[in-house]
């Protein structure tokens, strides 16, 4: 690690705080009872004392430092390859797709496959779910690019300018991403497929957006049509609700929406956030730095509390606000819950980012607008396909980190015919 980055800063401050919360653990201790999440989150009744808070912080802290140790000595070694060296495969960018499709073709043993990255290795720190936000501020894992001012869209933002945030490090965008897990409708892959692009209807991709998936909700481990139990990318809600997704959920019903699985067979719906939980997620509220409450040491301690909630995001309704009695197909809407307000309205106007896709279309040779042919092999030149968020014909109705693993476990099993191996 960089020992000026702003890792190696907080990787400081937790061992500092570490070592002080233990040394003065004995002297601080008294009898006052502490209300746990009390104000921000409603008053679930817990005994801990700000001194046990800061105790466990302290010990939780450096508990994840040791983590994180353990975590870069187990990553993959960073090699230069050799003049000359050949592979069969070069993958550009280990972000969502090109860490999917290095995994899945390394799954063949005769294959050697080079991942080449721009950015950084990834760290736990970058996994605490109150960084989410943060994480964009930073020059090392975020390219940091901007639109050009305009006096047509992003009127409202700094420099009339949107951000245009990508992550440059080990994971790319799924490192500074909120984790929230959509598929998009079923009716998005049946217009791709509608376009020209043989074999990427719904009911072709249903299979792959099974394959990478675990699902730990339990209800929905048995829809075995729609979810998958097999696969790397854990999904759940998560761990800490606050009584605004309650109220959230309620006024859904209210309004005569079902509560469902909306990435399961209807999409129109009122539900709890599923989260990718392979990684951790965040609620980033600054209070929650006090390490005298129990938040950050339930995080460093037990993974819990609402330092896992993914950037304040909690509940998520897919709606048609042109007819609002429809309650099933495609919505025009989507309405996201956050359960508190993280940043002024200066920050935000400074923080604000767009998801970017479909730069690089998938469509017919026929089309003239196409990038990449529904094989995913760019038009016109051999040997080189694209296979990730950029080749959207169409942004599917929701988020994009799940549909992009789904296009590259598609490719890699496109690959892997091609080669004349089995795929399952
Ligand atoms: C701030 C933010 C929040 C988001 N929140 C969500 C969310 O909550 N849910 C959701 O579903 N989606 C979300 N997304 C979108 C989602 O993360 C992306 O759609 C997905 O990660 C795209 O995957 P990708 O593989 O196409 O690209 P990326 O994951 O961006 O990977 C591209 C990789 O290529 C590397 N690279 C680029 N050029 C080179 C080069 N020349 N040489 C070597 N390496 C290179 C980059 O450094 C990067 O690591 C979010 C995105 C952002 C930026």
């Amino acid at each position: 690690m960089n020992p000026y980055s702003v890792f190696a800063y907080i990787s400081r401050f937790l061992f500092l705080l570490s070592l002080s919360t233990i040394i003065f653990h004995e002297q601080l201790r008294s009898n006052g009872r502490q209300t746990r999440y009390v104000n921000i989150y409603g008053s679930e009744n817990f005994n801990t004392t700000p001194v046990d808070n800061l105790f466990g912080a302290g010990i939780g802290a450096l508990n994840f430092l040791y983590q994180d140790q353990i975590y870069q000595a187990n990553g993959q070694p960073n090699v230069t390859p050799e003049p000359g060296a050949k592979y069969d495969f070069i993958v550009i960018g280990a972000g969502t797709a090109g860490a999917t499709m290095t995994a899945r073709l390394s799954e063949i043993k005769d294959f050697s496959v080079l991942l080449i990255e721009a950015g950084a290795e990834e760290t736990l720190y970058m996994g605490v779910p109150l960084l989410a936000n943060f994480l964009q501020s930073s020059d090392e894992i975020n390219w940091k690019y901007e639109t050009e001012p305009s006096d047509k869209y992003c009127t409202g933002m700094k420099g009339k300018r949107c951000k245009w945030p990508r992550g440059k490090v080990m994971g790319g965008s799924s490192v500074l991403n909120y984790m929230i897990a959509t598929r998009g409708n079923a009716w998005d892959y049946d217009r791709w497929a509608e376009l020209g692009n043989e074999g990427w209807a719904f009911k072709d991709v249903l299979k792959y957006f099974k394959k990478f998936e675990n699902i730990q909700i339990p209800e929905l481990r048995n829809d075995k049509k729609y979810r998958g139990t097999r696969g790397p990318v854990s999904l759940d809600y998560a761990p800490f609700q606050t009584p605004l997704l309650k109220a959230f959920l309620e006024a859904g019903q209210e309004l005569g929406y079902n509560l469902v699985d909306y990435n399961g067979k209807d999409q129109m719906a009122y539900g709890g956030l599923t989260f990718m939980i392979s990684m951790p997620v965040s609620m980033a509220v600054f209070n929650m730095l006090d390490i005298s409450q129990p938040y950050m040491k339930d995080f460093f301690l037990e993974r819990k509390g609402p330092i896992t909630v993914s950037g304040g995001c909690e509940g998520i309704a897919f709606l048609d606000i042109d007819n609002p009695n429809k309650k099933y197909g495609l919505p025009n809407m989507e309405l996201i819950s956050l359960a508190s307000s993280i940043y002024s309205m200066e920050a935000t106007l400074d923080n604000f980012g767009l998801n970017q896709d479909g730069t690089c279309k998938m469509g017919p040779v026929s089309d003239k607008t196409a990038v990449v042919d529904p094989t995913l092999k760019v038009i016109g030149i051999k040997g080189l396909r694209v296979s990730d968020a950029s080749i959207m014909p169409e942004i599917p109705t929701g988020h994009t980190n799940i549909p992009t693993y789904m296009i590259a476990e598609k490719a890699s099993d496109m690959i892997k015919q091609e080669w004349g191996y089995p795929i399952d």
